[in-house]
């Protein structure tokens, strides 16, 4: 049995990060979090040209805790340093997994070179949220690059990547806390794909470009769409009327409560106002 989709939604809000990711948000904005739990957030930022120049572009020194973020670059290229030491550049197929889990104080900007030519850049960010027992756990940093990122096929041009989870026996790279699925779907106008979630899992298909039935009737079309999908059931067909960008998520629901404030996400009110105070108190550490 195929999941049934639940409901569908667009942008649920338009706003920039710093000064280098205007972003279209998809959830929490739409309400839609018990949904979509164990995700927290999905950023679409982009497409967007950005005007050669050599300011630093992006979002400054900030902290987050309990739960990682995922970023997945489809055009130009976004630099990541952390006060755990982890640095690097993701650019087109590239993913950063990073867990602040206890806590990081990080920056993300447009990669120098990038940067300076100018160019169309593009990406997407997804929080995805811990369990309690691995909120305070060290932080760590997968940086996985295009090349390992196995790909299953569908008809004679559609593909889906393998960042997390496993498709048809092939396993994505990303190590996680708890049972996730990502798939970066690529879509060839006229072609299908049948895509294997877990039973229980909540289960989204975003679309970031094109045009889509889900399952029998499910019209899903344009930018920055999403659709939920039911728990009950094992997978879902995608068909493209034209060409199409999705990123499929799935995930087995954390079954606890969330207390979240800003780049912090915890159980407890008073584990939010611990995270301000070390925070403040410099226990996340400082860039260098
Ligand atoms: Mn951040």
């Amino acid at each position: 049995m195929n999941k049934k989709v639940v409901t569908v939604q667009g942008a649920g809000s338009n706003h920039w990060v710093g000064d280098g990711f205007p972003v279209r948000n998809l959830f929490p904005s739409n309400g839609i979090d018990a949904q979509v739990n164990p995700f927290l957030m999905l950023d679409y930022a982009g497409p967007n040209y950005f005007e050669p120049t050599r300011k630093s572009q992006g979002v400054g020194e900030h902290p987050h805790r309990g739960f990682e973020t995922v970023t997945i670059a489809y055009q130009g290229a976004v630099s990541h340093r952390d006060s755990a030491g982890n640095s690097g550049t993701i650019y087109p197929g590239d993913v950063q997994w990073m867990t602040a889990a206890s806590g990081v104080v990080h920056e993300e900007k447009h990669e120098k070179q990038f940067a300076e030519s100018g160019g169309t850049f593009e990406m997407v960010q997804l929080w995805v949220n811990l369990p309690s027992e691995y909120k305070m756990s060290k932080p760590r940093y997968q940086g996985i690059t295009k090349e390992d990122i196995p790909s299953v096929k569908f008809g004679e041009e559609s593909y889906a990547r393998i960042i997390a989870g496993e498709l048809n026996g092939v396993k994505g790279p990303a190590k996680t806390f708890t049972p996730v699925t990502l798939f970066d779907v690529r879509l060839k106008a006229g072609e299908r794909a049948g895509l294997s979630i877990a039973e229980g899992h909540n289960t989204a298909v975003v679309l970031l470009k094109g045009d889509v039935t889900v399952g029998n009737d499910t019209k899903l079309s344009g930018e920055a769409r999403i659709a939920v999908l039911s728990q009950e059931g094992e997978g879902v067909v995608l068909e493209a009327k034209a060409d199409s960008t999705l990123l499929v998520l799935g995930g087995e629901p954390i079954d606890e409560p969330v207390a979240s404030y800003g780049p912090f996400v915890m159980n407890t009110r008073e584990e939010l106002q611990q995270a301000v105070q070390d925070y403040k108190a410099g226990k996340m550490g400082h860039l260098n």
